[in-house]
Formats: structure tokens, C-alpha cells, sequence
């Protein structure tokens, strides 16, 4: 972290967390707390409170924590720096320059700097002489010109020193070739430029800046990938980016095209469709789907129907919907003949075709069409299940269809839809709609039951219920850590509490390694006469140790423990930690008192 402490405890301090994330959703108080509905997962019922005592974030639902920092970076879909940037503005602060966070600001100019150059050079090959072969073959695709230039496509010529020499000559350096992404290293240190005999697509972000590439080649590919993506740098997220965001942010349209490939992307917007994204050399991420969700309240997924495009569509569906954006799946149909009969591949498998090859072929007001009517990711789903069973005659395949209808729907949290579908499949098989309604029912019945059971379990195991869902948290004594848990909890804002602790408890003492982090964090605030605070404590921890500090944060909330109790949890800790490290002592002393007693 490369801004000083004394800056984010100050910017922290300014910050009022209930007053930041009320600019984004309604809270009501409750209790001692603040609470809404989570904007990080899609609910109804709230399960996400602001503490305002101690300036944190938690959702009960998804797992979701942290302090202001950490909720405009997940919010906003920000790199660190930014939201500390933006935060600092709200509450009228300067970022310190001349620090390393000034110097961060400068290699971030210099690389976008050197990608808009790098983008530049691409665009004069590809108009060159060099350039002729890369022209014709998007030309050859259906691009026009004026998409060519609106896309700023360009191309890498296929030789190992223009490229290098022309950004040198610009001023830029070797580290910085490598750091934007555009250069390796070969094994005998010899500096190469990455992108080479390719298409470019240049990926720019919503601010408008080219942050990274995409490389296509344009014939027989001799080594290997067909596209290539830039990797991760300090200017790029590949998966808090979507390719033509910045054009689609624009879009009157409405809902947003999410497609596989930036070709499609391209097609679909040179035919009118501008809200169409891809996701960059990447699966779809989260980030990806809170970003659209800033824009739209509707995802139209559009991937390829073959099996790695059908997997992809079902964990989107999924991400999105968690995200609360509504998504409908545009399935394109199978490639015909000129007699209008399906093609099949070699494993017999309907041929797929792809929007770019289905607008060249119908033309836009067809995919138009298309797209107005899309499938519900329930009829979707409906429909993959269907597919996978042929001859509904046949009695075997028919319960077997029923059944695995019936398991999806009975997944369904309205009852609406589960009527709706319900009677699709006592349509498909001819049954009476009652006898699949009770499929249905016997389902959720079972389930209901399990989970019944299952919360029955963690009630008699406490113990169970307070390790942590992180494996790598997990905690090896069990007994010392619930005192642990509640220590820090009650000391993390109270510094009377966390002095009297300090002097009496080391954090080598600690059973969790990840408690003592806690507590060493905490103790070297106090020796800083500074207060223990718990959101200036979480700047220190990675994401997932955020996570399980939130949430004991939150399970003491509001339960002020006493110096009495405080006395006890130290005194467990310590003769724990003692248990644990002298076993064979012990072992040892009950031997020789065992023999006194028989001597
Ligand atoms: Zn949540």
C-alpha cells in the first residue's frame, strides 16, 4: 500500500460509512444498526447493516464487509487508489502527492500514455502498406471503414523490431514496453513485442482511456492462440472490464448484448446494436456484472450454442441474476442450407453460427426480432432439459424427464413461475399437471426437511457453527478461539478495554494466526497513540480475512463486554496457549502425580 497511514486514518476519520453508502441505497435504522437490501447480491428482505460506532459494512446473505474504502471500490467497481481518490474529494482532502501514491498517479499517465501511442501505431499499420493483407481480411469480415476507425482496430506487423524501436523513439522505456503488456522477455533477456502478426482491438475503459489489447490472427496461426488478451497491469482489470463499454454506456437501448467475442461485438454494433459487450479473454466475472448493472436492468446473454458457449451462458445467468440485473438468453438459430434444412457438424450436433454470420446472412431486422422476443433463463433452462430427452413416448424417458423438470422447478422462489412451468411439462409429456405439481411439491418438501436437519446439526455443534467458512482461517483450537473472537471483538473501538489487554496479553498467545494479525494490528496503533479502530485495522487484511473480521464484528455487536469478562477470555487464552505448548509437561506432571498416589 503505498499511501501513508496517517492520510487513511485522517480520510477515515472524515468519512461517515451510514452518510457514503446512503448516497447509493435507503437505510432504516433497526436496532442499534443501520439496514437495507444487500446491493452486492440480489434479496428482498434486508441482510445488510451499517455499523455507524464502528464505520463497517456487512451482509448477513452474501458474506460482503469492510469499511468505507472497500464499499466504494466494490460499488463503484474502482482499483484501490481511485476510490481513495474519490473518497478523499467527498470529504474535501488532498492525496498526498509527492508520496508513493504521487508516483503511482505518474506511471499510471506514462502507461496510458503508451497504450494510446501504442494504438496509434497499430491504426498507421494497419492504413500502410504493411497493413493491406489485415485490411482486406476486415473488410472480407464485413467491416466497414467507419467501423475500422469508430473501433480504432489496427494491426501488430509480423517482425520483431518496428514496433520496439518506434516507442523507443517516442521515449518510452524498455520496463515500460513490459509493464503496459506490450513487450516480453525472451529467455536470453532479449526485449520482444508481444502482439505480432495480428488484428488489434484496443480495449478501452469507460473513462475513454485505451487500457489493454486484444490480438486476432489473420491467417494459418503459427504460434498457436487464435486471440491473445493482454494480461493484467496496473492500468487494466481484465475482469472489471468489458470490451466497447465505453461505446455502450451511450446505448438509448435499454437492455445490454453480452456476446463471446469482440468480432460480434463489432458486427452487432456496425448493425445498430450498440449496448453489445464482451468480456475480454475471460469468464464472466462478478465485477463485470455490477459494472452493467450501473447502466441497465437487463442482460440479454448471446453466446455461441455449442457446449463451452452453453456452460458459459449458465454461470452468467447466475451471476447476473445474483447481481439483480434480469437476463433473457438469445439462442441463435442452427445453420441451414439454401433449401432451408439444418446443418449438422461431424457428431451430428446442429451447426452454430454466431451473430456476426447470422446478421451477414438475414440481415439486422432479423436478429432484431430475435432479440425482442428472447428467452427467460427459465425457459431456457426449461428448454436445455427438454432437449436432452428425445422421445417423450417412451414411458423410461418420460419419468425421467419429469423428474429433472421437476428439480429445477422446484428451485424456483415463485410460485408464479412454478405453475408456469409446471404446466410446460405437463404439456411436453401428456401427464396430468397435477401429478407433476406434486413432483414438485414432494421436492421442496425433502429439501425443507434437509435443511431442517442441517440447521438442527449446527445448533448442538457450536463449534462447528463458529469456524470460519474460509478454509484457510480455520481455527485449530476451538476453545481459545471464542474467547479470541470475543477479545477482539470487544477491544477493536474501545481503548480503554484494548490498553488493559495490551499489557497483560502477547499475540503469540493467540490460537489463530489470523486473530493474532488482528491483535498485533491493534496493539501497534495503541503504541502509535492512535485509537483501535476496527475500518483503519481492515486496510491491513486481505479480502477474505475482511470477511470473517466483519462478520465476528458483527455477531458481538451491541453486546458491551465488561473488564471482568475481558479478564476471563484473557485468562483462557493464556492457559490454552499454555495446554498447547507444553502437552508433554503436562503428560509428565500426571505420571509423577499418579505415582505419588500409588507410592
Ligand atoms: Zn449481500
Amino acid at each position: 500500500m503505498a499511501l501513508p497511514q496517517h492520510f487513511l486514518d485522517e480520510l477515515l476519520a472524515r468519512t461517515d460509512i451510514v452518510e457514503l453508502v446512503s448516497r447509493y441505497m435507503p437505510l432504516k435504522r433497526k436496532g442499534g444498526s443501520m439496514w437495507g437490501c444487500c446491493p452486492f447480491h440480489h434479496e428482498k428482505t434486508p441482510s445488510f447493516h451499517v455499523e455507524q460506532d464502528k464505520q463497517f459494512y456487512k451482509c448477513f446473505g452474501c458474506g460482503e464487509g469492510g469499511n468505507a474504502i472497500q464499499f466504494l471500490i466494490k460499488i463503484e467497481n474502482l482499483p484501490y487508489i481511485d476510490a481513495v481518490r474519490k473518497l478523499a474529494e467527498m470529504a474535501g482532502m488532498e492525496l498526498p502527492e509527492e508520496e508513493d501514491g504521487g508516483k503511482s498517479r505518474l506511471q499510471r499517465q506514462r502507461l496510458l500514455a503508451l497504450n494510446k501511442d501504442a494504438a496509434r501505431y497499430y491504426y498507421d499499420t494497419l492504413a500502410g502498406e504493411k497493413g493491406r493483407e489485415a485490411l482486406q481480411y476486415l473488410l472480407n469480415r464485413g467491416m466497414t471503414p467507419q467501423t475500422i476507425v469508430r473501433f480504432g482496430l489496427g494491426y501488430a506487423e509480423d517482425d520483431w523490431d518496428s514496433f520496439l524501436t518506434a516507442m523507443r523513439k517516442k521515449g518510452y522505456t524498455d520496463m515500460e514496453l513490459e509493464t503496459a503488456k506490450l513487450a516480453g522477455r525472451t529467455r536470453n533477456g532479449k526485449l520482444y513485442p508481444f502482439f505480432r502478426g495480428r488484428v488489434m482491438f484496443p480495449i478501452i475503459d469507460i473513462r475513454g482511456d485505451v487500457v489493454a489489447f486484444g490480438g486476432r490472427v489473420i491467417k494459418g496461426d503459427g504460434d498457436g492462440r487464435k486471440y491473445i488478451n493482454s494480461s493484467d497491469t496496473p492500468v487494466y482489470s481484465k475482469s472489471r472490464t468489458l470490451y466497447a463499454m465505453n461505446l455502450a454506456k451511450k446505448s438509448k437501448a435499454g437492455r445490454f448484448i453480452l456476446c463471446e467475442g469482440n468480432i460480434d461485438v463489432i458486427a452487432l454494433h456496425q448493425a445498430g446494436f450498440d449496448s453489445a459487450v464482451a468480456s475480454c479473454g475471460t469468464a464472466f466475472t462478478a465485477e463485470q456484472a455490477r459494472l452493467l448493472s450501473k447502466y441497465t436492468s437487463e442482460v440479454v446473454i448471446c453466446y455461441d450454442a455449442d457446449a463451452a458457449g452453453l456452460k458459459a451462458t449458465e454461470k452468467a445467468i447466475d451471476i447476473l441474476k445474483q447481481n439483480g440485473l434480469s437476463v433473457r438468453v438469445l439462442r441463435l438459430p442452427p445453420k441451414r442450407d439454401k433449401q432451408g434444412k439444418v446443418l449438422y457438424d461431424s457428431e451430428g450436433r446442429p451447426q452454430k453460427v454466431d451473430p456476426d454470420d447470422f446478421i451477414r446472412q438475414n440481415g439486422p431486422e432479423a436478429f432484431a426480432r430475435l432479440l425482442d422476443k428472447p428467452q427467460t433463463d427459465g425457459q431456457y433452462r426449461m428448454g436445455e432439459i427438454r432437449k436432452k430427452y428425445t422421445d417423450l413416448t417412451d414411458d423410461q424417458t418420460r419419468i425421467a424427464y419429469v423428474k429433472e423438470a421437476a428439480a429445477y422447478i422446484a428451485t424456483l422462489p415463485s410460485p408464479v413461475e412454478r405453475e408456469v412451468f409446471a404446466g410446460t411439462a405437463a404439456q411436453e409429456t401428456g401427464l396430468p399437471v397435477d401429478s407433476i405439481r406434486k413432483e414438485i411439491d414432494r421436492i421442496r418438501a425433502a429439501k425443507r426437511r434437509q435443511q431442517q436437519r442441517d440447521f438442527q446439526k449446527e445448533a448442538v455443534q457450536p463449534e462447528k457453527q463458529l469456524q470460519p467458512k474460509d478454509w484457510s482461517l480455520r481455527y485449530t483450537d476451538t476453545r481459545s478461539a471464542v474467547a479470541e473472537e470475543q477479545l477482539i471483538a470487544a477491544i477493536l473501538g474501545d481503548r480503554e478495554l484494548a490498553e488493559y489487554t495490551q499489557v497483560r496479553l502477547d499475540p503469540e498467545q493467540f490460537s489463530s494466526s489470523f486473530l493474532a494479525k488482528v491483535y498485533t494490528l491493534t496493539c501497534d496503533r495503541l503504541d502509535r497513540d492512535l485509537d483501535p479502530d476496527p475500518a483503519a485495522c481492515m486496510l491491513q487484511l486481505e479480502d477474505n480475512e475482511i470477511r470473517l473480521l466483519t462478520d465476528i464484528l458483527s455477531r458481538y455487536e451491541g453486546k458491551r463486554q465488561q473488564k471482568e469478562q475481558i479478564a476471563d477470555h484473557i485468562q483462557t487464552i493464556q492457559y490454552q496457549s499454555q495446554k498447547r505448548n507444553a502437552p508433554a509437561d503436562d503428560a509428565a506432571l500426571l505420571l509423577e502425580a499418579v505415582r505419588r498416589k500409588q507410592g
